[in-house]
């Protein structure tokens, strides 16, 4: 079976009008279900993880009157969207690009009042490309100028290059204007893997590789990616243009928390949910933490990773087999390893913000070149990164844990001294003797930082459908990139979802 073929297209619908304009979208029915909820208090909340997911439905129950309580292992909200200090330097732990303003995450914001609170910076390009071979720049918001870099450097493939794009726009046209063509193109993208689209469009390998180059933001391959999803995700960068909350992600992850607790929810920190607690007749009635406090619940939205539940916080007893089958059938997606590094001195030879060194299979982000003011004056942030898979560094877990680091810490840094020689080569002469700072993060830094299993970055794997928000487990829901795909704006997309289904049962007395 192909890939594509196993996202059933009901599962395709349901994404698209999850992602769909603000037209399709009934913003009022959240708050009309909770209007009709006369006892608020006696449906308690509780939500495990303050990542973005956890904190937009914890937002929306909490703004709509309910007790909601939000259980955070690490001292900050945010868990990814989340930034560090080190020395003269804040550093952004995921961030690089997402859409926020005139997309789905600025209506969410929006409907909380939380928007106004929130500033965006546009990326100056869409993305600089450089190859053994060639070295182009994508202009951001243009994608006239995008068909026309491109072919420039491959004149051969114009005509596929003008055509691939234009499908591109005419999906998201489709999806904003509420209207499909007839035919409409995404139901000739949906059954269709990107490398099958691209396959249709053009043949140099070259140009595929800049067709399909946010394929590392989904963490699959082109052949591996649906191309409807692609389209859809990769369409919203071309045409909005790729943008970055300012001063750091955590501003974002701070504003939601402190919406939280305006609404009167409430946000433990450095608290470990580690039990979820039953009734006799297997209805949810809480959530233990590991210092064995316990915090009364109706319903439970889970925001840590989907196989923390099924392995650890839902007792045997109480896991439906079935939940945990599916669960099961899915991979983790891949990790990241990432070098952090604070310059002495600014680089001011390079304008693009996001550069990807595709042979040396690395990306650099030099954070200064999106807004004056990202670092202290006179210096500047990069970040190296790569998607990283969890296997080679399985063999360091347990040691790891055990605060015994030795190994660890020198394949860490042999791998970050290669990213840094690569980089010195092709991009920032001298950059070795700049570093004022330097941190190193690698798939088990996520997994210590946020409990994501093996470090993943985007949840489980793109290539199943997604577990569904409600499980068979009454009165337990799902908002993360486990259930929702990961990426910011997914995630938020799941926690107002979640947040909505879970109002739709509570007064129904489902729960
Ligand atoms: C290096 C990197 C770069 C990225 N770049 C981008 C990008 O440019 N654009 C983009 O859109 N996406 C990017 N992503 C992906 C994006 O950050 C994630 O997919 C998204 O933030 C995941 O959100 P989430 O809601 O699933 O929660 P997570 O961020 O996974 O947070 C889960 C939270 O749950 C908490 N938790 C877990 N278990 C428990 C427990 N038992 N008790 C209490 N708390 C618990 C954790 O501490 C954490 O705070 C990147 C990710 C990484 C790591």
């Amino acid at each position: 079976m192909t890939t594509s073929k196993m996202i059933s297209r009901r599962n395709f619908l349901k994404i698209l009008t999850l992602a769909s304009s603000a037209a399709a979208i009934d913003w009022k029915i959240p708050g009309a279900l909770a209007a009709q909820i006369q006892n608020k208090k006696d449906f308690p909340i509780v939500v495990i993880g303050s990542g973005l997911g956890g904190l937009v439905s914890a937002a929306y129950l909490s703004k709509f009157g309910f007790n909601v309580t939000v259980l955070e292992q690490h001292s900050i909200p945010g868990g990814y969207a989340t930034s560090f200090d080190r020395g003269d330097f804040t550093f952004d732990v995921s961030l690089h690009a997402t859409v926020a303003e005139h997309a789905m995450p600025q209506m969410i914001l929006s409907d909380l009042g939380l928007w106004a609170k929130l500033r965006v910076a546009y990326t100056p390009e869409l993305r600089r490309i450089i190859t053994n071979t060639f070295d182009v720049t994508l202009p951001a918001k243009d994608p006239e100028g995008v068909k026309k870099e491109l072919s420039t450097i491959f004149p051969h493939e114009k005509k596929g290059i003008h055509t691939f794009y234009k499908e591109m726009e005419q999906v998201i046209a489709e999806l904003w204007g509420g209207k499909r063509l007839n035919p409409s193109i995404m139901d000739t993208l949906e059954p269709l893997s990107l490398e099958q689209w691209m396959n249709r469009h053009v043949k140099d390998r070259d140009v595929k590789e800049c067709m399909a180059i946010f394929s590392g933001y989904y963490g699959l391959p082109p052949e591996k990616i649906n191309a409807l999803f692609y389209a859809i995700a990769t369409g919203e960068y071309l045409v909005h243009g790729g943008q970055y909350f300012k001063t750091r992600s955590q501003d974002l992850s701070d504003t939601l928390a402190l919406g939280i607790e305006s609404f009167n929810g409430i946000i433990h920190y450095n608290t470990e949910a580690e039990t979820i607690l039953f009734n006799k007749n297997k209805t949810i009635a809480g959530v233990k933490d590991a210092k064995g406090n316990t915090y009364p619940a109706k319903a439970v939205i889970a925001n840590c990773p989907v196989p923390a539940l099924i392995n650890k916080l839902i007792p045997k007893e109480f896991l439906p087999h079935s939940f945990a089958a599916k669960a099961r059938q899915r991979q983790a997606s891949l990790s990241s390893f990432v070098v952090w590094l604070g310059l002495s001195s600014p680089v001011d030879h390079i304008k693009d913000y996001e550069i990807d060194l595709v042979d040396e299979g690395i990306g650099v982000t030099l954070y200064d070149n999106l807004f004056d003011g990202y670092s202290a004056p006179g210096k500047s942030t990069v970040s190296i990164m790569r998607l990283e898979p969890y296997e080679p560094w399985k063999k360091f877990e347990a040691d790891y844990f055990n605060n015994k680091k030795e190994a660890y810490n020198k394949e860490k840094e042999r791998i970050a001294a290669q990213f840094i020689k690569q980089v010195e080569k092709m991009l920032i002469p001298g950059l070795s003797s700049r570093i004022e700072e330097m941190e190193v993060g690698t798939p088990l830094t996520n997994v210590f930082f946020t409990g994501n299993t093996n470090g993943a970055i985007y949840g489980y794997d793109r290539n199943l459908p997604h577990l569904n928000t409600q499980t068979p487990v009454k009165g337990l829901y799902l908002a993360s990139a486990w259930s929702h795909g990961g990426g910011y704006t997914p995630v938020m997309m799941g926690g107002r979802d979640t947040a909505k289904r879970v109002l739709k049962d509570f007064r129904s007395l489902k729960i």
